[in-house]
């Protein structure tokens, strides 16, 4: 086991898993929750401004961020919201979240049968006048 400074109180520790000491592990849990909460609420804050809200500190925000229990994402990807009914978009570029796309999907499946059915009308109506024209010219 390395012994590490914790980056909390700078005591000496035995380093197993976590990154802070026993004893400022539940602080850093309350942190954690609290970010958590506050980065629901607003997706689209840089970890700068998540501090000043929430008065955790910087060190401590980019800490979690490199245990992965906070994921940042870029500005943009932040900023992607489903476009219909702003939910949390599954990609940026795509700008739906789950349950729109599949709706998205079924619509635009509808929306191709129709064409089809318009296309044979038209094509059924000409086909029909032309076979009038060639009975007249007969
Ligand atoms: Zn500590
Ligand atoms: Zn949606």
């Amino acid at each position: 086991m390395p012994l590490a400074k914790c980056p909390r109180c700078n005591q000496m520790f035995n380093k197993k898993g976590a990154p802070v000491c026993p004893k400022c592990e539940p602080d850093e849990d309350a942190d954690y929750e609290t970010l958590r909460k506050t980065m629901e609420g607003h997706p689209d804050l840089i970890p700068t401004q998540i501090a000043e809200l929430t008065g955790v500190t910087l060190d401590c925000i980019l800490r979690l961020v490199a245990e992965g229990r906070i994921a940042t994402l870029p500005d943009q990807q932040a900023k992607a919201v489903c476009g219909r009914c702003g939910a949390p978009a599954i990609s940026l570029s795509k700008r739906l979240c789950e349950s729109c796309l599949q709706k998205l999907n079924s619509e635009v499946a509808k929306a191709q049968a129709s064409i089809k059915l318009g296309k044979k009308k038209k094509l059924q109506i000409g086909s029909g006048m032309y076979i009038r024209k060639w009975s007249e010219n007969e």
